[in-house]
């Protein structure tokens, strides 16, 4: 067992636990959206269809930009 960068989940795979609160998210693709390389596919019973969860990049927002726009904001008014 690994634990993420917050320790608040735990991952049977290491690689999984490095990416896990570090900068990716888990996201839901469905069938040719699945990666060739996917180890965790799935089907649903009811539809058959192929389903897996990969990591992507998470966008990091900029705290310092949003505040300067709140400020402007404020001398606005
Ligand atoms: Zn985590």
């Amino acid at each position: 067992m690994h634990f993420c960068k917050t320790k608040r989940h735990v991952w049977l795979q290491k690689e999984d636990a490095l990416k896990c609160c570090n900068g990716y998210k888990r996201q839901l693709v469905v069938g040719d959206q699945i990666p060739e390389d996917a180890r965790n596919v799935q089907i649903e019973d009811e539809t058959g269809v192929r389903f897996c969860r990969i990591w992507v990049k998470v966008e990091e927002k900029n705290p310092y930009l949003e505040e300067e726009i709140s400020e402007h904001e404020l001398e606005e008014s």
